[in-house]
């Protein structure tokens, strides 16, 4: 295989070391703005969880005194991006994206190139395999020695019952992403859904698998399969628990009775957390049930007002929250070590991330996902070989790459053995801007591109799974099966396996997920100590059986540390939008990106997939 690349690619090796190591709710601002009603946003969202803004009617109401700070043009670009609305507004991308990548309808050929990608996660093997559909020559670099995939990774094979597995990065698929669900089905995945919210134990989905259907602003329906009446998921139990300020009640005891726990924080609110944050956040969400140009209108004004809001600054400003209100919903959804980023990311996952939406898994892990991408591409992707070094001129792009030693979540890692330099006609760089931060790149990329990938916020997201001989969480009337616990322990979200293999007892436990701050705190902590310590949380809540019943088995990743990722996902700070997003997609000369940091669906796959598919049109039309 290393003939065929090296010829095709040029591949040479210079046999010895690296030539460099370098190798109110509703009180404040908008209640003018909101005035107008609603312009819709559809995001790929179903109607229920879309966004909603002021009306373009009232844009002219926007904050005066605090500009949020986005320019009109920049706003525009960015509201075309997040509803992916091609430049003359007429086509829908997701829709065309959906023909080309399940469909397999690819646009006319050309001129066959040859065509470095870099980084096989979701986003560089997915244009890998289009770039190939389509007759071009395709090498993969991967710096990642053991496996395919990034940002999905699936524990297996490490729990004592060898059925169970559990999900380092990515774990649920909501419905309004078509694209990976699409991908999954195309793919032969089997699709299962994900409880978000708690169901009762042993309680079944019945009818057949929907399909993945999308509609489109167009007009036009969008179908894998027929089919989709009939399918209904279990209802939600409402047992899983909140505790703060040593305060546990279920969810169900919670939405009865909010003072009781709000009233611990200091705060009067009289609703559950969860409603005060979509009630405060309705004035900026709309429906996407509009036509598009109003949709477009709506996010435009919504960038250009707002991109400069942290959540904190829209919370205490627009909506006239005092601290302890803060405080109260920031703890119980989990919103306080993230309030300081910027206002549009809240909103997005505020919309994805809902009890009442539905989300899907694949059930042999996600990183079925990406091995299936994969299987196809053997002999074409090179693991353990990170790019330290771009070069390109008007001929092609050269890329040397280096082995390391260590694991990718060791400290020690090292460059070791040979350099070896490949060439392409173009590139595409599918790596997180956290991790071409670290390469050379010559000549200099534009300004605007060099400050993105030195600038752009990754945030830290540290998981801790710990495996249970028995599913003891589902037992007595409190019993109940996936979903998730939130608290004020440093654990802080608290995941349940939303389905047993057939025949196994046990299960393993995402006993914390945290972000930002609250990821950080973690680790500092060895893997030990991240056990005994998620470990002690559980016990506050189910007591001492959790000792007794821990198999002694846990897994913990930390991607703030994880030496190839650097980062959970890209979270923008407050302006980001505006000064560095627009530079994350930019070509530059033969170079391409791709990733989901190129993409307004940042940490999520299905923005990782849009960026595959639109840098597979760029490279390929050249
Ligand atoms: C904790 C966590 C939870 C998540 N939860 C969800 C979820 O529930 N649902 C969802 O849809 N998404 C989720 N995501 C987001 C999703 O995993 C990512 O958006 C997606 O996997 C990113 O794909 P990518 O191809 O852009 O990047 P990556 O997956 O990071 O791929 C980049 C690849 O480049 C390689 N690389 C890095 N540097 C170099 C180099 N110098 N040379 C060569 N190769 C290099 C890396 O090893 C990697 O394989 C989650 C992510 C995390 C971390």
């Amino acid at each position: 295989m290393k003939n065929r690349l090296s010829s095709r690619f040029g591949l040479r090796e210079n046999g010895g070391l690296p030539e460099s190591a370098d190798s109110s709710e509703n009180t404040g601002l908008t209640r003018r703005a909101l005035v107008g009603g609603a312009a819709a946003v559809t995001l790929g969202l179903p109607a229920a969880a879309t966004f909603a803004l002021p009306a373009s009617d009232a844009v002219a109401a926007a904050p005066t005194d605090s500009p949020g700070g986005g320019d009109e043009a920049t706003s525009r670009e960015l509201a075309r991006e997040v509803l992916l609305v091609s430049a003359d507004e007429q086509s829908d991308l997701k829709l065309e994206y959906l023909k080309i990548l399940i469909d397999g309808r690819l646009p006319a050929p050309t001129a066959r190139k040859r065509v470095l990608v870099v980084g096989a996660g979701a986003a560089g093997l997915t244009a890998a395999r289009l770039l190939i559909a389509a007759g071009h020559d395709v090498v993969i670099l991967e710096a990642n020695g053991s496996r395919v995939g990034g940002r999905i990774k699936t524990f297996r094979g490490i729990f004592s019952d060898p059925r169970l597995h559990a999900e380092a990065g990515a774990m649920r698929l909501p419905d309004a992403h078509p694209l990976v669900l699409a991908l999954g089905d195309k793919l032969g995945l089997t699709r299962r859904l994900f409880y978000n919210a708690d169901v009762a134990p042993g309680a079944v989905s019945t009818g057949k698998i929907p399909p993945v259907t999308y509609t489109s602003f167009t007009g036009e329906t969008w179908t894998n399969g027929p089919g989709g009446t009939g399918f209904s998921a279990p209802p939600a139990t409402g047992l899983s628990l909140i505790t703060s300020n040593d305060l546990t009640r279920t969810r169900n005891a919670y939405a009865q009775n909010p003072s009781a726990l709000n009233s611990l924080f200091g705060t009067d609110l009289a609703t559950t957390t969860t409603a005060a944050a979509s009630a405060a956040f309705a004035p900026v969400v709309v429906s996407g049930t509009t036509p598009i140009a109003t949709q477009l209108d709506g996010w435009t004004q919504l960038f250009r007002d707002f991109d400069g809001y942290s959540t904190q600054r829209y919370l205490v400003e627009n909506q006239g929250w005092d601290t302890p209100r803060l405080q109260a919903v920031g703890t119980v959804e989990n919103l306080t070590s993230r309030l300081h980023y910027s206002l549009i990311p809240t909103l997005f996952d505020h919309a994805l991330i809902s009890p009442t939406n539905r989300y899907w898994e694949f059930e042999n892990g996600t990183a079925s996902l990406t091995d299936a991408l994969a299987a196809p591409l053997k002999g074409l992707i090179r693991t353990n070989r990170r790019m330290t070094k771009l070069i390109q001129d008007g001929q092609g792009v050269t890329i040397e790459t280096t082995a390391e030693s260590g694991s990718e979540d060791s400290c020690d890692g090292a460059p070791i053995g040979p350099v070896e330099t490949f060439h392409g006609d173009y590139a595409i760089i599918a790596v997180p801007f956290s991790a071409l931060r670290f390469c050379q790149i010559s000549p200099l990329m534009s300004y605007p591109k060099r400050r993105a990938v030195e600038e752009l916020h990754y945030d830290s997201a540290t998981k801790v799974l710990l495996e249970f001989k028995t599913r003891f969480w589902e037992r007595g009337p409190g019993g109940f099966t996936g979903g998730g616990n939130i608290s004020d322990y440093p654990s802080r979200f608290t995941y349940f396996p939303s389905h047993a293999p057939q025949g196994s007892r046990g299960g393993v436990v995402l006993a914390a997920y945290c972000w930002s701050d609250d990821a950080m705190r973690w680790d500092s902590l060895t893997p030990g100590e991240r056990y005994a310590l998620a470990l002690a949380d559980m016990a506050r809540i189910y007591g001492n059986q959790v000792y007794t019943e821990f198999t002694g088995i846990g897994a913990t990743q930390s991607w703030a540390r994880a030496r190839y990722a650097l980062g959970e996902a890209v979270v923008v700070t407050p302006g980001q939008l505006h000064e560095l997003h627009p530079a994350t997609r930019t070509v530059e000369g033969r170079v391409h990106f791709a990733g989901e940091h190129t993409s307004l669906k940042p940490a999520w796959i299905e923005g990782a997939l849009e960026s595959a598919v639109r840098t597979f049109l760029e490279v390929h039309a050249r």
